[in-house]
């Protein structure tokens, strides 16, 4: 028979906006040593603002940010919306073919007949395409069109209002170590991880590195002891599938990471994790 007790903590959970899909999860709680964050939208807002535009050569502003909007149309990174949101004119979808989006990278799309890559500076060096680095901090698309590198736009996130308190929360439970995992840019990685005091940061990941990583440290750690990740789901299925306990932002998230998570925390706050860890100890000591 199933105790009573985790039906109250389920609830309890529940109440709080965490949804947790089963109570051997919420018992799992008891024993997480390593909590494991993605950085875009799950530590930060993943709303970023275009804070500038730097075409190369004779092209305006304007038609950089258009050729990026046009882009990113298809594409549901929150960098997409981002750029969408900071063109805010209508869209006229007969003039984009073949759009690819490539994780990790960025996306590749026909635009008015010549081709468009928007993305990281990974994505220019796939293509053969030189730059020089931008002397900007934040996290930079870069463009090219018909061919050549055609200049960037510079966007900047903002860490979540409790994203600090998050961090200190778990330390206070008595949790190991924290990481970060991103796909950006290393300087934007470590600045965020600096603001937060999260332990280790790990940058300029594919999708494939943050399964590799979450793997080197289950090797490291003993069996009893147990690993939370937690992400938005964009690109980080895998990652979220193979965490002993898969913790999605179902805000933000994708119907995908909804469906990979063990748990969902419906208010995308990321101390709701330090909460569930509470709600879990405090569930095993009315049950045993
Ligand atoms: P994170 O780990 O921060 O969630 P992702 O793994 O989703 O990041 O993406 C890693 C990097 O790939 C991004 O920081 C960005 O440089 C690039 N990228 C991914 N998708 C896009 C996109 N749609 N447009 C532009 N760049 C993108
Ligand atoms: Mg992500």
């Amino acid at each position: 028979s199933i105790p009573l007790g985790f039906f109250g903590g389920i609830g309890a959970a529940s109440r709080a906006g965490i949804l947790v899909k089963g109570s051997n999860y919420l018992e799992a709680l008891n024993d997480v040593q390593y909590v494991v964050f993605d950085k875009t939208g799950t530590l930060t807002k993943g709303a970023f603002a275009v804070t500038g535009i730097y075409p190369e050569g004779q092209r305006s502003k304007e038609e950089l940010l258009r050729n990026a909007a046009y882009a990113e149309l298809h594409s549901n990174h929150p960098i997409a919306e981002s750029v969408r949101a900071a063109y805010g004119k209508p869209i006229d979808e007969s003039r984009l073919e073949d759009y690819n989006e490539i994780s990790g990278h960025g996306v590749e799309v026909r635009f008015d007949g010549q081709s468009v890559l928007a993305g990281n500076a990974r994505l220019m060096e796939r293509e053969g395409l030189t730059f020089a680095a931008p002397p900007e901090a934040g996290t930079i698309i870069h463009m090219a069109i018909g061919g050549s590198y055609a200049g960037y736009l510079v966007i900047s996130d903002e860490v979540k209002d409790d994203a600090a308190e998050a961090i200190r929360q778990l330390k206070q439970l008595g949790i190991k170590r924290t990481v970060m995992l991103t796909g950006d840019a290393r300087a934007v990685a470590e600045s965020v991880g600096r603001q937060l005091g999260v332990d280790e940061v790990h940058a300029e990941l594919l999708p494939q590195h943050k399964v590799e990583q979450l793997e080197r440290l289950e090797q490291q750690k003993s069996a009893k002891e147990k690993t939370i990740f937690v992400g938005d789901g964009i690109n980080d299925t895998p990652v979220l599938a193979r965490a002993d306990v898969g913790i999605a932002m179902g805000g933000l998230g994708s119907d995908a990471a909804i469906e990979a998570a063990d748990i969902v925390i419906m208010t995308d706050e990321p101390s709701k994790i330090a909460t569930a860890i509470h709600i879990a100890k405090q569930t095993r000591r009315i049950v045993w």
